[in-house]
This record gives structure tokens, sequence and C-alpha cells, in this order.
């Protein structure tokens, strides 16, 4: 018998997986909210993120192949390509995003969504106030062990409070957390620190006096009055964003010593360390920068993406010559981004890649 291949099945299957290569073609993914293309000042911040990351992440890649670390020479790259496709739909950009925290533009993301969802709770509590736990500084070498130790010590004190707590004694403990290293360039220092926001003044005096109990218990001096710091919050929104940085700030003034208030934008005397970066990375990777304790965010608070499939989009693709997104069809670039001549001078003469 010979098979009739125009009316069976097989016709049929290969008719099917025409349409479906044909349409897959037709569809892009997106996911979030994007950015509006005619809010030209937004889409300027994410030329200029993309410009930072990718400088800093070549150094990164420069300083882990020195080390033989290859699992984050990848993870750079990744941070490096991340951005570099965008799919126009609907008057909004959207892109993938690599979600490592030495990528500018995926920690501000983050950093918007850890606002939206802590933003409704805090403004409910009436005296808010900003706790900073530090301990002594460390050298590089010791950087991770003492991070992993105040991650425990603060797990301890904790707990230990709210067991008290649940005998009738004591407060319970509740904030939001997070964890954050400065990098000393002069000294050749690194300052771990938290940063808590709590209810009121009595819980950040309760918990300072708690970490100085638990660093110091054997006698062992590790933590000092005067490195910890209480400060009332008047502005919830600027104090939010004041704990969220997202672990370590990118550009650090070459001398600290030299203090003086840095307005914003102000890019003199920065520079780029990026080894005493890509220590700081290290040490925090497969810790949770954030958190909150003493309560639970409900399922509405949490902030979720959703991904949907589309048609009838465009593709901007990142060209470096130009500091800018390139739409393939028509040529037309998408910011029309010029650096600023201060900014470039930086990312080309003050990134520090030596050993520190
Ligand atoms: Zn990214």
């Amino acid at each position: 018998m010979s098979k009739n291949y125009s009316n069976g099945n097989i016709y049929t299957l290969a008719q099917n997986r025409t349409h479906n290569y044909s349409l897959e073609h037709l569809k892009a993914e997106i996911s979030g909210t994007g950015t509006s293309i005619i809010d030209n000042p937004a889409l300027l911040k994410r030329a200029n993120k993309k410009v930072i990351t990718n400088a800093l992440t070549l150094a990164l890649v420069d300083v882990a192949k020195s080390n033989g670390e290859f699992d984050l020479v990848k993870k750079y790259w990744n941070t490096y390509h991340c951005q570099n496709e965008l799919t126009g739909y609907d008057q909004r950009v959207h892109g993938k995003y690599c979600k490592n925290r030495w990528c500018a533009t995926c920690a501000g993301i983050r950093k918007a969504d850890l606002l939206n969802t802590y933003y409704p709770l805090l403004i409910k509590w009436k005296e808010p106030h900003l706790l900073t736990l530090t301990i002594k500084s460390v050298k590089a070498e010791q950087l991770a062990d003492k991070i992993s130790e105040m991650i425990s010590k603060f797990n301890t004190l904790k707990d230990r409070c709210n067991k008290r707590h649940s005998r009738g004694k004591g407060m319970k403990l509740i904030g939001i957390k997070s964890l954050e290293c400065n990098f000393n360039a002069s000294k050749k220092w690194y300052n771990p620190h938290y940063h808590i926001i709590v209810p009121n003044r009595p819980m950040a005096l309760y918990i300072k006096q708690e970490w100085k109990k638990e660093w110091n218990k054997n006698g062992n001096y590790q933590v000092s009055e005067r490195g910890q710091d209480i400060r009332e919050i008047t502005n919830v929104e600027k104090g939010l964003v004041e704990v969220i940085k997202y672990g370590a700030k990118m550009l650090s003034d070459a001398d600290p010593t030299h203090k003086r208030k840095r307005k914003r934008g102000d890019l003199d005397g920065l520079s780029i360390y990026a080894n005493a970066l890509h220590t700081i990375y290290k040490a925090m990777s497969h810790h949770r920068l954030y958190g909150s304790f003493g309560f639970k965010l409900s399922n509405k608070e949490k902030t979720t993406t959703n991904v949907k499939l589309v048609n009838d989009f465009q593709t901007w693709k990142y060209q470096h010559k130009y500091m800018d997104w390139v739409n393939t069809s028509t040529g037309k670039r998408l910011t029309e981004y010029d650096i600023d001549s201060k900014l470039e001078q930086l990312l080309n003469t003050c990134i520090d890649t030596e050993l520190v």
C-alpha cells in the first residue's frame, strides 16, 4: 500500500511545524514594566548605567582571570552582555536581566522592587530609626569569614531576644536589614556593616546593646560603641534608599579621609576599585543581603514578574561605539546618549585593578 503524504498525518505535522517555526520568529518574550521610549531621561540613565557596568565588568573579568576564578569570569561576562538586546513593544523597551549585584541596571531594578515592597510598611511606623552596626575594619583575606560571622551573630542575638520575648521579657525584634561593605582605598581596609530600619528608638538601642554583647563576650573586644550609629528617619523614602545600596558602592572616594559632602553627579576624586569590589562580591556570594525580621510580607506585598509573548515588536541592539542601542530595522538610536566627559575620563583612567 502506498502512503499518501498529502492527506496523511505526516503532511499535517510538517505543516504545523512550519507554522510554529514562523510564529516563534514573530514573537518575543517580555517581562516587567520596561522603560518608556518617550521618557528620555529614564533611557539616558539606562545608557549611563550600561556604560559604567561595562567598564567595571571588563576590569572584574581581568581580576577574576588573573586569580584563575573562571566561574566568576563567566558571571562577569554575563553582566557585560546584560541588556545588549532590548525588545520594543507598545512604546516601551524591555530587556533580559543578568540579576548580578555588580550590574548597575539589575541592581537598580532590584532596589526599586525593594523600595516598592517595603515603603508601604515603613510609612506606617510612627518613629522609624536607622541603626548602623559595624565591626572593626578588616583586611581582604578576612572579609569572607567576618561577613559570615556577622550574619550568624545577628541571627543568634535575634533568636535570643525573641526567646526572651516569648517568656514575657523584652521586646520582639522587628526590622528590615541590609548588609553592605565599604572599601577604604587609602588604608586598604574593608568596612562591612548592617543597616537596619526599626520601628522606634528603644528597639534600635536594644539591638545595638545585644550586638556589642554578642561580639565582645569572652572578653574578646571586637566591637566599639563608636562604630555604631542610631539616627531618626524623617523621610522614609530617603531612609530606604540609603539602606538599599545593594552590597557595595561601585564608585569610591580615592581619599576617603578627605570628607566632604558630595553632590549628586559629582565625580571628582572618585575611582572604581575593581579588585576590592571583586573581594566584596566574592565574600557576599551565597548570602542574602536584604531581609525583614519579625514580620512576614503578604503575597500582595511581594513583587511578581509577568512574562508575556508579544508580536509586532522591534529589536534594539547595543553598539559599543555609540554607547547606545540601535534599532535593527531602522538604524535609529534609542537614547542619543552622550557620555559626560568627566565620566569617560574616570572610566578610562580611574579603574584600579591592583591587588589590595
Ligand atoms: Zn544585569
